[in-house]
């Protein structure tokens, strides 16, 4: 398959920035905002304890202090980028961006798209967490913004998702996207590439699974162990392992292969949690794990959606 024109970028995958300048013509950036959510896998609403992976601290924000604003959160994030060069998304990043009142979730909503150059919205969610009055809420958005629905999956296994004490099955999710199919709200499924009591195979069958799906992107994480977390503990005691960066680069390329041409990719490794970060080691180098991707890529000759069947 030759590389599709319409990626107009210089990688063998369409990342996220690419099909953002085709779209609107300029560079965007995700702004990251914490609204002060919190998360029914940890609040006992679904479960107790949280994903075994999840530290549970929220944003850098969240753990200074009171939370500013969200007109405060994306004034001072605008400032990074030169005035009135770009456009934004909102991104409510922390815990679960729907788990509230739809009205409650509307009045967030609408501060953030009353900033300037706020184009439109990014929302990271669960598949348990979207109601009919939620759904509404975000199809009417749909049709005036730019809107991004961020879906955790993880696995599509339901002996992972219970493993790792999702509090959801696939089943769900998979009523999530459905939900939202043809209503114009973008979905990016979040998985891991690593978890414990995975086979390759078993790896590839999710990607195959949302290949397939009306996903529009996706975010692919490496499993990180991090000081404090119930994974964190299952790694110091030896009674899991982590996976390999050739293993990881191997998978990933081989993920790309599966996924559409046109499916957004949106991340490709895990970063970040230096101060509770036990393992691996090699997932701190983000820059290195992208280039290696890129490389196994080259060697190979191909491009995301080699492997891509209908
Ligand atoms: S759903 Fe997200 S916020 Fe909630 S416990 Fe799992 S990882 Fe943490």
């Amino acid at each position: 398959m030759p590389k599709p024109d319409f990626w107009k970028n210089n990688k063998r995958y369409y990342d996220l920035k690419s099909y953002w300048r085709n779209l609107f013509g300029c560079n965007v950036h995700k702004l990251q905002i914490d609204a002060g959510f919190s998360c029914p896998n940890r609040d006992g609403h679904i479960a107790t304890g949280g994903c075994i992976y999840c530290d549970g601290r929220g944003s850098k924000l969240r753990q200074k202090g009171e939370l500013p604003s969200v007109t405060e959160q994306i004034q001072s994030g605008k400032k990074f980028y030169k005035p009135h060069a770009s456009k934004y998304v909102a991104y409510f990043q922390t815990f679960t961006n729907t788990y509230a009142p739809a009205e409650k979730l509307r009045s967030l909503y609408d501060e953030a798209l009353a900033q300037e150059d706020v184009i439109g919205l990014a929302i990271g969610t669960r598949p348990d967490c979207l109601g009919p009055d939620v759904i509404t809420l975000l199809s009417g958005y749909a049709k005036k913004y730019h809107v991004w629905l961020e879906l955790g999956l993880q696995s599509m296994h339901d002996k992972t998702l219970k493993f790792i004490n999702r509090g959801h099955n696939f089943q769900q999710f998979l009523g999530a996207v459905n939900v939202c199919a043809g209503r114009g709200i973008n979905l990016c499924a979040h998985i891991i590439v690593g978890l414990p009591g995975e086979t390759d195979e078993e790896i590839l069958q999710t990607a195959k699974a949302i290949a397939v799906l009306p996903i529009n992107g996706i975010k692919i994480h490496s499993l990180l162990a991090l000081e404090g977390t119930a994974l964190g503990e299952m790694y110091k005691n030896g009674s899991i392992k982590i996976m390999s960066k050739d293993k990881y680069v191997a998978l990933v390329t081989d993920i790309l292969e599966i996924l559409p041409a046109e499916m957004v990719i949106q991340r490709l490794t895990a970063d970040g949690y230096r101060d509770i970060f036990l393992a691996p080691e090699w997932a701190m180098n983000k820059l290195d794990v992208l280039n290696s991707i890129n490389r196994e890529l080259e060697r190979r000759d191909s491009y995301q959606g080699n492997n891509f069947i209908k």
